[in-house]
């Protein structure tokens, strides 16, 4: 049975740090599913659309990666894809609260579904979405932050 990990973020954008978790994913896993969702109460600076097109860019010519939109219940989500795993990547100990909960809720709500976490390198471990974010509205290079066709996107936004 081929292993499919489903891994879902906002991914708002796309960030360097993202793409080493999914990396080191692909190692592990058969097929990685990226699923980009909609929370109602976060507000993205991307739209769905957006951040779909930048992931894809970004993911170009890698093999067993598929990109989606997803909303609602993940676990629901997952199961439809026929997968097993979810797959989220881990910062500092400040990432680990939340995951530990959102880990446990899915687990509550069906035991057959596993979550897995990959460390992130040391390099990227202050690299955020929000932060990639904060650093571009005011004219920051972000170099070896994001791809740089993400960082060109973010300047269109901010024109900066
Ligand atoms: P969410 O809004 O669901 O937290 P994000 O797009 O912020 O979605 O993140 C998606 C996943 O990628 C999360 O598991 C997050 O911890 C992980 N992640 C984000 N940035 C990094 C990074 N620099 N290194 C490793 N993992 C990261």
């Amino acid at each position: 049975m081929p292993k499919t990990a489903i891994y879902p973020g906002s991914f708002d954008p796309v960030t360097n740090g993202h793409l080493d978790v999914l990396k080191r994913g692909l190692k592990i896993f058969d097929k990685i599913i990226i699923a980009v969702g909609e929370h109602p109460s976060k507000k993205t600076l991307f739209s769905v659309e957006e951040r779909i097109e930048m992931l894809k860019e970004a993911t170009k010519g890698m093999k067993n990666v598929e990109i989606e939109h997803f909303s609602g219940l993940l676990i629901d989500y997952v199961k439809k894809k026929g997968a097993v795993v979810v797959l989220r990547g881990l910062r500092a100990v400040s990432d680990f609260e939340y995951e530990l909960q959102y880990a446990l809720m899915n687990r509550k709500l069906d035991d057959s579904i596993e979550t897995v976490f990959i460390m992130t390198r040391g390099m990227y471990c202050y690299l955020s979405a929000s932060i990639v974010k904060d650093a571009a509205s005011l004219g920051a290079k972000l170099d070896g932050m994001v791809p740089k066709m993400v960082e060109k996107r973010l300047r269109e936004k901010f024109r900066v």
